[in-house]
């Protein structure tokens, strides 16, 4: 019998990262939950894929920071030998108008999306490539390609992260690990409960906000084999946005 394949997914406490938790613990991996300072709702994460009788374990790391994400992951690989699926879901927002835009809020939603892609991609890329096996599933976002007013962090990071995800899809597409982007439009999250989404309704073809399900279904189906020859690609999920 094959052994399970494990996932880490980054912002996997809360939100969509949770609900791609679920889809994955659901289809038989074995699930890294990791969160940065919310320990909490992680372990309700854990708890609600104990419940639909799958198994995982959570981890605590700031995907932003380089040597604490290195020694968790470096640790990670001793527990597990491989890490078979990843998804880089963690992100965050700070909306301001870029004239008035601080160098922190900059750095912020930057660091932990792109600098964060490096941090958590690297290390384990490299596993993947010694075992020619692997699939990497980065989130970004709708904002990466429509111009939002107050997300020029936001939208320079999704969108740095959709560029590097082709470029590196491309290096390792004949190395046995596939890479591809699921961009959602406004998902019912956290991120999005201060957002005015009455008005953002009426710019969504379907009229409704996505659920994250909707998100964690799509990112489930690209690290299955039924997605054996897609790589490279960003796939949006936006109730037909653009
Ligand atoms: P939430 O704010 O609901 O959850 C964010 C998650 O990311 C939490 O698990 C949080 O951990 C974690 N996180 C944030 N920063 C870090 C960090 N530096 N290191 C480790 N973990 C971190 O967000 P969503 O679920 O809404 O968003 C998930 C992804 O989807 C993000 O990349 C977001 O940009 C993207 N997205 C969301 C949309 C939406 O409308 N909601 C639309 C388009 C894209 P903790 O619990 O510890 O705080």
């Amino acid at each position: 019998m094959m052994s399970k394949q494990i996932a880490l997914v980054t912002g996997g406490s809360r939100g969509i990262g949770r609900a791609i938790c679920l889809e994955l613990a659901k289809s038989g991996s074995f699930v890294v939950v990791n969160f940065r300072s919310n320990k909490k709702a992680a372990e309700e994460t854990l708890e609600i894929i104990h419940q639909a009788g799958g198994t995982g374990e959570t981890i605590c790391f700031d995907v932003a920071n380089q040597e604490e994400t290195g020694h968790n992951i470096e640790a990670l690989l001793m527990r597990h030998d491989a890490i078979d699926i990843l998804v880089n879901n963690a992100g965050e927002t700070a909306d301001s108008l870029f004239a008035l835009m601080s160098l922190e809020e900059w750095m912020k939603v930057l660091n932990t999306s792109l600098q964060g892609f490096y941090n958590v991609t690297k290390p384990i890329l490299m596993k993947m490539l010694n075992r020619k096996r692997g699939c990497i599933v980065t989130v970004s976002s709708v904002s990466a390609r429509l111009g939002q007013r107050g997300q020029t962090n936001y939208s320079a990071a999704k969108a740095g992260l959709e560029g590097a995800c082709r470029s590196l899809a491309s290096e390792v597409a004949r190395l046995g690990v596939r890479v591809n982007v699921v961009a959602p439009g406004l998902i019912e999250t956290e991120m999005s409960q201060n957002l005015p989404k009455e008005i953002i309704k009426q710019i969504i073809p379907m009229g409704r906000v996505g659920l994250p399900e909707e998100i964690a279904r799509v990112v489930r189906f690209l690290c299955s084999d039924e997605a054996s020859y897609i790589t490279g690609q960003v796939i949006s999920v936006n109730g037909g946005m653009i």
